[in-house]
């Protein structure tokens, strides 16, 4: 059983990827409204080998040996964020001997970029996928939460300053959500960086499952156009979820890699552990007809394993 890796998981962006927890707890420096995983436990900018590279390339190895399926990507994540792990440079070259030939990618919160460790030990990724949701302090504080150490002013310097030392893709992730870091004001700040740090692209997106925090509440869909429009942003797959924490919460296993006696309702049960879905979105992260889901769920729910709840126009299930 693995602690650590997970999935792999579908994503819009990276394709059949796997991903792996650096920080093995809730351990962030931000503590953002629509954070798919729940509040942060500990919300803190000191930097360790969270999850050592010993520990985590032994469990990958392990898993490179199980013969798994062709993989398109391998994602460095987890339940905060992860450029918070000193041990990310060598995570990043154990990935690279263990699956070669697989791009190494990692989701970032962009908060430590402002470090030149940290930008170094990032620095031999493949694909960097930074968040980036407003450059207006106000709603910086309201929308993502930081840590008292982390400064927008250094955030924005330090990922310009990323991307003249990096080789990579860039993917810059922007998540607006209504009311609070929809303003012209960050609109414009956002074009105005975008033309700066000229990512390989932009993807605007919003909440698609209940966040950390009953206030935030997901962007329309005009203003998630008038956002894309602007920004040339790429439309992605609305079940990709957000940030470092993106992957975690669909750790269920993929067609080709789970034991074959292993049932649709408990890949379902484990998926839900990860965070509430839709039976869309459960349909799309498992790769499951919505007709099997559904019968999965309403399993889960008579045996009172999960329980449902109203939100977004829609029901969420959770474990
Ligand atoms: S969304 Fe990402 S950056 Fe924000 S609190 Fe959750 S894990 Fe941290």
């Amino acid at each position: 059983m693995s602690t650590y890796v997970f999935g792999p998981v579908r994503s819009g962006r990276l394709g059949l990827s796997l991903g792996l927890d650096l920080l093995g707890a809730r351990i962030c420096s931000f503590d953002c409204l629509y954070c798919e995983v729940g509040p942060t436990d500990a919300l803190t900018t000191a930097q360790k080998p969270y999850v050592p590279a010993t520990r985590l390339l032994g469990e990958l190895s392990g898993f490179a040996a199980s013969g798994p399926p062709a993989l398109d990507a391998v994602t460095l994540g987890g339940l905060g964020e992860p450029c918070l792990n000193t041990d990310m440079d060598r995570i990043i070259d154990g990935c690279r001997k263990i699956l070669p030939g697989i791009p190494v990618a990692v989701l970032t919160n962009s908060s430590l970029l402002s470090d030149p460790a940290v930008r170094k030990r990032l620095v031999g990724a493949d694909v960097v996928l930074p968040s980036m949701d407003t450059l207006v302090p106000e709603e910086f504080a309201t929308i993502n939460l930081p840590h008292r150490n982390v400064s927008l002013e250094a955030i924005r310097r330090g990922l310009l300053e990323f991307r003249t030392e990096f080789d990579g893709r860039m993917y810059l992730e922007i998540l607006v959500l209504e009311g609070i870091n929809d303003s012209e004001d960050n609109l414009a700040r956002l074009l105005d960086f975008c033309r700066d740090v000229r990512p390989d692209r932009v993807d605007v997106v919003t909440m698609t499952r209940p966040g950390a925090w009953p206030q935030a509440r997901p962007a329309s869909s005009a203003t998630l156009a008038r956002f894309r429009e602007s920004l040339g942003a790429v439309l992605t797959e609305t079940t990709d979820g957000h940030g470092p924490a993106a992957l975690r919460g669909r750790s269920a296993d993929c067609p080709g890699r789970r034991d074959a006696s292993e049932g649709i309702v408990s890949r379902v049960a484990a998926s839900l552990g990860g965070r509430p879905q839709t039976i869309a979105q459960l349909s799309a992260a498992l790769g499951l007809a919505e007709g099997d889901i559904r019968r999965a769920v309403e399993t889960l729910v008579r045996e009172k394993k999960i329980q449902a709840k109203a939100a977004f126009d829609d029901v969420f299930y959770f474990g």
